[in-house]
């Protein structure tokens, strides 16, 4: 079949289906463009929460797909790529988070919305890079604050906010690559260039790249709004390189130049037009919880869209 003919089918099968198609930035072009919407973890987690659809066909990671399905028990959730994962949800596991409660039993845990269904089951309050700082605020400030699992967006959050937290050691094996040095240099290459980073990445807690007037820390639906709105006309691009398509398609006249070529999410890319056709035909890979497990885990969910 022609990537035409794949599409039409797509779309004649989610009419047919009361399916709807979302898909995160990270995902390969020809993906976002047949999805009904199209963003980030915060985003998709509240366009779930909102769909009247029979079916959700994922197209993303693993912990995304079943963050759908903790926030909507009623509905079939499918995931395209049956094994695309995440380093930095797979750096920690509902075992390590249960023996660090343990060890702190005070302690309040903000998990990042990066995480497995058992992660969240023993969180208190979820977050994503959008509102990880109102999220943060939200907590008496005389609590200790657990955060997992991403180091880099803790360290960031922890600078914004002069709050201490306790950090898990986890990392995007992508964000983990955008140093400083890369920043500085890319800026001096071009100079009136807005600079828009990611807070997952490596250099975002840095002290050189906070000071940096140009430098914007942005979740990646804010990435998007900041470069529609902006006056300038040249952007450097600090997160995955899927983004760069939509900022693109929404900017056609400005520049969007990637920090790094290597700044790919290959588990992202895992999703296909092809394997898209056939999670709607076979209605596969379906996305499942056991209940347990799902009625404590949309409890630091639900806290988290009360207060975003
Ligand atoms: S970009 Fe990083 S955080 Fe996002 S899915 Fe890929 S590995 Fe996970």
């Amino acid at each position: 079949m022609t990537d035409k003919e794949i599409i039409d089918r797509i779309q004649y099968l989610k009419k047919e289906k009361n399916a709807v198609i979302l898909a995160h930035y990270y995902t390969r072009p020809e993906i976002q463009d047949i999805a009904d919407y199209l963003g980030d973890s915060l985003g998709l987690s509240q366009e779930v929460a909102k769909t009247d659809a029979d079916i959700i066909v994922f197209c993303g990671v693993h912990f995304m797909a079943e963050t759908a399905a903790i926030i909507s028990p009623n509905k079939k959730v499918l995931i395209p790529a049956r094994f695309a994962g995440c380093s930095l949800a797979e750096s920690i596991t509902g075992y390590d988070l249960r023996e660090w409660k343990k060890a702190n039993p005070a302690g309040v845990v903000v998990s990042y919305v990066n995480t497995t269904a058992e992660v969240k089951a023993w969180t208190d309050i979820c977050c994503t890079s959008a509102n990880a700082l109102q999220v943060v605020e939200s907590i008496p400030s005389d609590k200790k604050i657990l955060f997992v699992p991403d180091k880099n967006l803790g360290a960031w959050i922890m600078k914004k906010t002069g709050r201490e937290m306790e950090l898990w050691a986890g990392d995007c094996c992508v964000h983990e690559r955008i140093t400083t040095e890369m920043v500085l240099e890319k800026s001096k290459e071009y100079p009136d260039a807005d600079i828009l980073i990611h807070p997952e990445s490596n250099c975002s807690h840095d002290d050189r790249i906070l000071n940096l007037p140009q430098a914007y820390m942005y979740s990646t639906a804010g990435m998007v709004k900041h470069a529609a709105k902006s006056p300038k006309k040249q952007f450097i691009i600090a997160t995955e390189l899927g983004t760069i398509h939509k900022l693109q398609k929404d900017s056609p006249n400005k520049e969007f130049i990637l920090i790094y070529p290597q700044t790919i999410c290959g588990q992202m890319k895992k999703v296909t037009l092809q394997n898209t056709l056939e999670a709607l035909e076979k209605e596969q890979y379906v996305v499942e919880i056991a209940e347990d497990i799902r009625e404590k885990a949309l409890k630091p969910i639900e806290r988290m869209l009360e207060i975003c």
